[in-house]
């Protein structure tokens, strides 16, 4: 009984190690397959290969509930370099920043950036910021400060931008948060609060206290999201919030044929707040 026991726990154990040897070896195989041409080029580290790697298995895995409502946010089917693994989110940021020379308001600027990519924290702080606060709720190291969003410790017209790139659909208070925002920046100062939404629907949809990730990955399309926005919900609270709206179309800055090649949403404009 208990060698039959133990015999059948290793068997399990080595069935396990060997599932997760096959899944490392593919994944090694997939990074490299993916690396093979130049149809795609990621925009931050400039290199070209075949294609960008897929979130959760690409558009097909996602809950229905994104293509119900034409959620518009990050590109599942483009979503990670195939080299320096940045998101197209992060990519897309580059562009705009690019584009509009926002890396200019930066220098010798007081920045707040909310749960900071990488690539880009190191082109803001080239920039030579005054100051360059790096933010999150649940910090990873200690150059990130442990910051929540509706209670910011800082004074009133502290900053001149603000970045939080995704990250209004995660928070319970988000029109706290909004306010916050409003309340830190200085007068001209600006925000650029990336967040998926739907144009399909005319107020948010959220459904309160579910404590299941299972039912707001069905809900929402992701299991950490705590509501889907409406646009017209989303962009009415930020003016409630007293901002003044600056959104830039991807589409008067890009062509389709640079979205395509540099795997970014076509659809996600640059959602850019000012205090005025
Ligand atoms: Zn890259």
């Amino acid at each position: 009984m208990i060698v039959s026991k133990i015999l059948t726990q290793n068997i399990f154990q080595g069935m396990r190690y060997v599932n997760k040897a096959i899944r490392l070896i593919l994944t090694k195989f997939e990074r490299f397959y993916y690396r093979i041409g130049n149809r795609k080029k990621c925009y931050v580290c400039q290199r070209t290969f075949r294609r960008f790697t897929k979130y959760q298995g690409g558009f097909i895995k996602m809950p229905k509930i994104v293509e119900m409502l034409k959620i518009i946010g990050s590109d599942p089917d483009n979503f990670g370099c195939a080299y320096c693994s940045a998101y197209d989110r992060e990519r897309h940021l580059f562009m705009y920043f690019d584009k509009l020379d926002l890396w200019n308001k930066m220098k010798g600027a007081k920045i707040l950036h909310f749960s900071p990519e990488n690539n880009l924290a190191k082109k803001i702080t080239s920039q030579n910021p005054e100051e360059y606060v790096k933010a999150n709720f649940n910090p990873r190291d200690e150059s990130i400060k442990k910051i929540d969003l509706t209670d910011v410790p800082y004074s009133d017209s502290t900053f001149d931008f603000l970045i939080a790139n995704h990250i209004l659909e995660h928070i319970p208070e988000y029109k706290l948060a909004m306010r916050e925002i409003f309340r830190v920046l200085k007068n001209g100062g600006a925000a650029i609060l990336q967040t998926p939404f739907s144009k399909l629907i005319e107020t948010n949809f959220e459904v309160k206290n579910i404590d299941s990730n299972a039912t707001r990955t069905f809900l929402y399309g992701q299991f950490d999201h705590l509501r889907v926005f409406s646009e017209r919900h989303f962009f009415q609270d930020l003016k409630d919030a007293g901002f003044e709206l600056q959104i830039k179309k991807n589409s008067e800055l890009f062509t389709e044929q640079d979205c395509i090649y540099y795997g970014v949403n076509s659809n996600e404009d640059l959602i850019m707040v000012i205090k005025n």
